[in-house]
């Protein structure tokens, strides 16, 4: 693994854990005080538990914090935690309820924080939790949990199960809105905010199907900005990128909420107009060239110049959306040879009628 690529990486992690550690250890720390009050245990233990439940989660937080890549820093003391575990298993004398209970919360943390090789991990580190504690305190076995233990234990029982699932929630729910954020930025022109080409494709395509199985009228446009290139040779790129976007505000502007506008190219845009007629559709887009001619010619303003236009309606015969594209294609390329600044439409009996 790179460090300096991962550097960083797992502070929210280290963040989710240190809250979950303070409320598990905190509450596990009665479970075991339970047991230790029942077998008259040394100061040292005493000591030992208190170290451990309320002192070693802020200790272990600043620990993976100064970590490199705090994940790992967490991941390491996610195994401290595993190894303590087994050591109170130890020094309970195998108490049943509560050696259980915190090994099996402590797994159910490793599992979360790292599938199956940490949970692998987290049995090895309790193994060598409870050889410390056989070396250390001896070996005695008695698993028989009290009645004092059982209730010291419930709290843990019913608590930490409930901060675990409320963590889970509420990272799947940053996860899916992470998603959700993804897959609008994967869809949309970074400049303009408008559906960017392969996202405007696959909705023609969709609108196409949709003609075909019901029978539907729809529309197709595609803009073209005259002579752009000299907005960006007089006045700049910067300028050039401020009448890109006036032109996509200018478009929401003067089409219905329910056109779906794209930019298909650098200074090009493609509009679906559902439930629209052909002849309906030239009406609008002859309102919006003219609109735009006026714009154009005042000296202030972001919109720099007009606009040429290919139309084309769905038709039945049509085989494929890239067809119905091709058509508004070939009519853009008319109206850039009949002079610019004009609306090509596309009819089956003429292929090509001009205003
Ligand atoms: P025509 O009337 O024949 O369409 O002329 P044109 O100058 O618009 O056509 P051309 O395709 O030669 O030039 C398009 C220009 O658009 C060239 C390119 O630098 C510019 N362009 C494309 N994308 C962007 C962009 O994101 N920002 C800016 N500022 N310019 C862009
Ligand atoms: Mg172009
Ligand atoms: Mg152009």
């Amino acid at each position: 693994m790179n460090t300096n690529r991962y550097a960083g990486k797992g502070k929210c992690f280290t963040a989710r854990i240190y809250r979950l550690r303070v409320i598990g250890l905190g509450i596990g720390s009665f479970c075991v005080a339970s047991v230790l009050t029942e077998l008259h245990a040394n100061l040292l233990l005493w000591a030992l538990l208190i170290f451990h439940g309320f002192i070693w989660p802020h200790i272990a937080y600043r620990v993976a914090l100064a970590w490199t890549v705090p994940y790992r820093g967490e991941r390491v003391n996610l195994m401290v935690d595993a190894a303590f575990g087994g050591f109170w298993v130890v020094a309970m004398r195998f108490n049943i309820l509560p050696s259980v209970l915190i090994l099996a919360l402590l797994s159910t943390n490793n599992i979360a924080a790292g599938g199956l090789p940490l949970f692998v991990r987290g049995i090895v580190a309790h193994v060598v939790g409870v050889a410390v504690g056989v070396l250390t305190l001896g070996f005695a076995f008695a698993p028989q949990s009290q009645m004092s233990t059982i209730l010291a234990c419930l709290p843990f029982l019913f608590l930490y199960p409930l901060a675990l699932g409320w963590t889970t929630y509420s990272t799947s729910q940053k996860l899916a809105a992470h998603a959700r954020e993804l897959e609008r930025l994967s869809q949309t022109d970074g400049l303009t905010g408008l559906w960017n080409r392969r996202h405007w494709e696959g909705l023609l395509a969709q609108q196409f199907e949709l003609c075909r199985a019901e029978k539907l009228q729809s529309c197709l446009v595609l803009f073209d900005l005259d002579h752009f290139k000299r907005v960006n040779d007089t006045r700049g790129h910067a300028a050039g990128d401020a009448a890109l976007r006036s032109f996509a505000i200018f478009l929401r502007e003067h089409l219905r909420p329910e056109d779906i506008i794209g930019r298909y190219g650098g200074e090009e845009f493609g509009v679906i107009l559902p439930g629209l007629s052909l002849a309906d559709a030239e009406t609008i887009v002859e309102l919006l060239l003219l609109a735009l001619r006026s714009r154009a010619s005042q000296s202030e303003g972001t919109l720099l110049c007009t606009t040429s236009a290919g139309l084309s309606g769905h038709r039945p015969d049509m085989t494929s959306f890239t067809e119905w594209l091709m058509e508004a294609d070939r009519c853009l390329y008319d109206a850039k040879s009949n002079g610019r600044d004009r609306l090509v439409a596309s009819y089956a009996d003429s292929p090509s009628r001009q205003r």
